[in-house]
């Protein structure tokens, strides 16, 4: 296993997956509210085109926007528009919101076209239908998956990367998805690499999941595609960084402040994937993702195929429930995802799991002083100066927290992780991060 591919720096962490990897995805019942933030992707929001008391359809459009990066939003259940009004998200901002409430007697759904084959597609219909399904790159980033598949002419695009390493502790979607969805995820993975015209497409799994190597091989195999290379990689956080991911397979460096486009390459990850071949086969939007229900503080932990727009508190409520001594709540990962306040915020199509820890396993302490060890720089995987960038930051200097190419931090933890002081380096960084940002907005 000595010449494994991987990327320089990065750490172990222990991944946590006993709960659900052996999990098969099972489907919650269906809500009867479902609340739809306006913004669901990295860009401009989409803005309704429907009123209070219409009623619609399951999958009809609700929202759209002119603008390209940006994507539309459709109703995951039959219903009434209750409300258009602003309701709390993730992270606890009030942002304009679409309420739906379910009827007993709902519109039949528009029937869907025929099943059509993504190669018998070209480019410019790939891109249209995932645009029109509204999919967002669904690792959490969030990034409009029709954006990713129009390089602009000048770049070619010569290799597809599919992500499959969900380094991510805690979450098994994207293990799942390999091993129960192998087809679709090839046929999606295909259709990405049509659209961009890439001469290569990879699928990069880490080692830890050899039965989705497996998986995944043996359907490449059925399907006929012998130009799929499926390649193991040394399981190490965070493999599944784009760049990380990069770097590990083609030894490419992505510039800094610069995409995976700059260097060929497009990355999708694998829950995308087969969201593009729902899109491009079946026509169907994206009102629905799986997301992992898991952590100390939920009795039975599940991965579960949830409508979009379902509260956290109902998902929660099909996993047993809370356990008595559950402290924290975080949507995502508990390397990047983010502490909730309440359960009454929505599963939206950047919510990859429900990760709730009981008291034990969320012990929070005080901030300590660096003590110069070094360890956060020998984490990084960007090469950055974590220790530094931080005593910068604590003094609000941001010019100089610049200077040391904060933006290119990926925030992956890494440096949190390891720092023996317990410094939060990461949300100093993502702190510096807004700040720089505010301050680009405001100028002139
Ligand atoms: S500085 Fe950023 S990229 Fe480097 S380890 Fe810390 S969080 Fe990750
Ligand atoms: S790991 Fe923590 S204590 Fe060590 S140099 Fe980095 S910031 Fe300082």
């Amino acid at each position: 296993m000595g010449d494994m591919k991987t990327f320089p720096k990065g750490i172990h962490v222990s991944h946590r997956k006993e709960a659900t990897e052996a999990l098969p995805i099972v489907r919650a019942a269906l809500p009867k509210r479902v609340i739809l933030p306006l913004q669901q992707s990295l860009g401009a929001p989409a803005e309704a085109v429907v009123n209070p008391g219409d009623v619609v359809a399951e999958g009809q459009k609700i929202a759209d926007s002119t603008k390209f990066i940006s994507v539309p939003l459709h109703a995951p259940i039959a219903g009434k528009i209750a409300r258009i009004e602003k309701h709390p998200n993730a992270t606890g901002v009030s942002v304009p919101s679409i309420v739906i409430e379910a009827l007993e007697d709902p519109p039949a759904a528009s029937s869907r076209p025929q099943r059509l084959s993504w190669r018998d597609l070209d480019s410019d219909q790939i891109r249209k239908a995932v645009r029109e399904a509204g999919i967002v790159g669904l690792g959490g980033a969030t990034f409009p998956a029709h954006v990713k598949l129009s390089p602009p002419s000048e770049k070619r695009i010569e290799a597809v990367i599919i992500n499959g390493c969900e380094c991510e502790p805690y979450l098994t979607i994207d293990h799942r998805l390999m091993l129960e969805r192998p087809a679709d995820l090839l046929a999606g993975a295909g259709a990405i690499a049509k659209a961009v015209s890439a001469p290569r497409l990879i699928v990069g799994i880490e080692d830890n999941k050899p039965d989705a190597l497996q998986a995944v091989s043996a359907e490449a195999g059925r399907m006929g595609l012998k130009e799929i290379e499926i390649v193991p990689l040394k399981t190490k956080y965070p493999q599944g960084g784009e760049k990380m991911l990069i770097k590990a397979i083609l030894g490419r460096e992505v510039p800094s402040g610069g995409l995976p486009m700059d260097v060929g390459v497009v990355v999708h990850n694998v829950g995308t994937a087969v969201a593009v071949q729902e899109a491009v086969e079946l026509g169907k939007p994206l009102i629905e993702r799986v997301l992992t229900v898991t952590g100390s503080g939920v009795r039975e932990p599940k991965n579960l195929l949830v409508r979009i727009g379902t509260s956290f508190a109902e998902v929660i409520g099909q996993c047993g429930g809370l356990t008595e001594d559950a402290a924290k709540v975080i949507m995502g990962g508990p390397m990047t995802g983010t502490a909730v306040s309440s359960l009454e915020i929505p599963v939206v199509k950047a919510t990859s799991s429900i990760l709730v820890l009981n008291r034990k396993d969320c012990a929070v302490f005080a901030e300590g002083s660096c003590i110069r060890c070094g360890r956060c720089i020998k984490a990084c995987p960007v090469g950055l100066m974590p220790s530094t960038m931080a005593a910068f930051a604590r003094i609000k200097n941001w010019d100089r927290v610049a200077e040391y190419h904060v933006t290119d931090c990926i925030e992956c933890g890494c440096c949190t992780y390891v720092c023996p002081a317990r410094i939060f380096l990461v949300q100093h960084f993502k702190i510096a991060k807004r700040e720089l940002q505010l301050r680009k907005a405001v100028k002139p």
